[in-house]
């Protein structure tokens, strides 16, 4: 952690920091670090152990024909069965899906991946191929191919044969979201599906999209184990896409996916065993609560900052998972600030030691930021003393 005023305590990730009052507080990533206290909680069910002599191979046990040679089995099984427990997505024929199952780096990976599917057979005058986004989006920067290249906002583009990535719920501002362009037929969608799960929004319909992105990262907080996956229909997409990541670096972890498994194993756990049975505590639930408890508190700080800022609106809607009608607890706030003089809201900010990301590099308003909902909880309540105290003058801490 770049960031001078937190003191690591070396062999204690579990009290990991103490902030001073004064700290600065970085909230430009989307570190979801406020699932480590629910990990703890599970305990050494969650714990998975690998031989020395496991795991060696460049290959897994996939079958003789199985398309993603690098995907083990079982990491498979258990996201089809998390993605049947929530019901988010459809990976099963009887859902009109059959899709094929890629495994990458991250969700990163996959974007890179999806988009080289998309493009590598586009006529050589039709490339480098168009990548847009409705703003404010999520930009996947660093596009380094002859084959795709960003080409902004949705909304501002007019060509044809593009692909256009749609993700909801939005990173930045938690917006649910359909394709911004009615495709006239050359459009290629990318769905990023990596926040549609209970804790942050209702989960309405079972997705069920040409290409959905998921990510453990914002699941389960485990970011650092760099799992994503993808659900892709066309299985020649699908075959594109595995060769992009054998090609960037020969498959994916192993060890990675084994640690994948048992981390979601023990998420579907809690919803299908009896508790009677010991079940492990509930993961939507937990964050969810632990959401709603932020977001309140967030709108009371900049209900009290008189109007020095505003959030985006909340939203509602019937949850198929839960069983009831939910408010939306998206991962970031979108923090607008309404005060009179300032243009630059990451500037000011940063003059409260608070970093947050700048709404220009979403392609959005510089008046707005991106402010990480998932840190830990030290971090998140300073975040709101800060936002809160700005109807006084000159806040202690500075
Ligand atoms: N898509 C979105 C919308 C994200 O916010 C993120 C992480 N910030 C990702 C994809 C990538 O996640 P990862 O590479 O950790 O799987």
């Amino acid at each position: 952690v770049a960031n001078a005023d937190v003191a690591i305590r070396p062999h204690s990730w579990e009290h990991y920091f103490t902030l001073a009052p004064g700290a600065v507080l970085n909230l430009e990533l989307g570190d979801p670090t406020m699932y480590e206290p629910f990990w703890r909680a599970v305990g050494p069910r969650a714990t998975t152990v690998i031989p020395g002599s496991d795991t060696m191979s460049y290959f897994s046990d996939a079958g003789a024909g199985e398309l993603c040679w690098f995907l083990e089995p079982e990491f498979e099984r258990a996201v089809r069965r998390l993605h049947r427990v929530v019901g988010n997505a459809a990976v099963d024929d009887q859902d009109g899906g059959g899709y094929h199952f890629v495994v990458g780096n991250g969700a990163t990976q996959l974007f890179q991946a999806a988009m080289y599917a998309l493009s590598c057979d586009a006529d050589d005058d039709a490339k480098p191929v168009p990548v847009v986004s409705a703003a404010p989006y999520y930009s996947t920067n660093l596009q380094l191919s002859g084959h795709f290249r960003w080409a902004g906002d949705a909304n501002a583009f007019t060509g044809e044969n593009y692909i256009e990535l749609v993700c909801s719920p939005n990173n930045p501002d938690g917006a649910v979201r359909e394709a911004a362009l009615s495709s006239s037929g050359t459009a290629k969608l990318i769905h990023d599906l990596v926040y549609y799960w209970p804790q942050y929004t209702a989960i309405t319909v079972r997705a069920a999209h040409d290409i959905m992105l998921f990510t453990l990262s914002k699941i389960t907080g485990h970011a650092g184990t760099r799992i994503g996956w993808a659900l892709v229909r066309d299985r020649d997409v699908a075959r594109k896409m595995v060769y992009f990541v054998d090609r960037s670096t020969i498959g994916v972890s192993k060890d990675s996916q084994l640690r994948a498994t048992k981390i979601l194993g023990v998420v579907s756990d809690a919803y299908e065993l009896p508790h009677a049975a010991g079940a492990p505590p509930r993961l939507f639930g937990f964050a969810r609560r632990r959401l709603a408890e932020r977001w309140r508190a967030l709108r009371a700080a900049v209900a009290a900052s008189s109007g020095a800022f505003s959030l985006q609106e909340e939203t509602s809607g019937y949850c198929n998972f839960a069983k009831q009608t939910v408010a939306a607890c998206p991962a970031f706030a979108w923090l607008r600030c309404d005060k009179d003089g300032v243009e630059d809201c990451a500037a000011f900010l940063a003059g409260l030691k608070i970093v947050a990301r700048g709404g220009e590099q979403f392609g959005g308003d510089a008046r707005c930021v991106r402010i990480n909902m998932m840190d830990r909880d030290q971090v998140f309540d300073l975040l709101v003393r800060r936002i809160a105290s700005l109807k006084i003058e000159q806040p202690d801490y500075l």
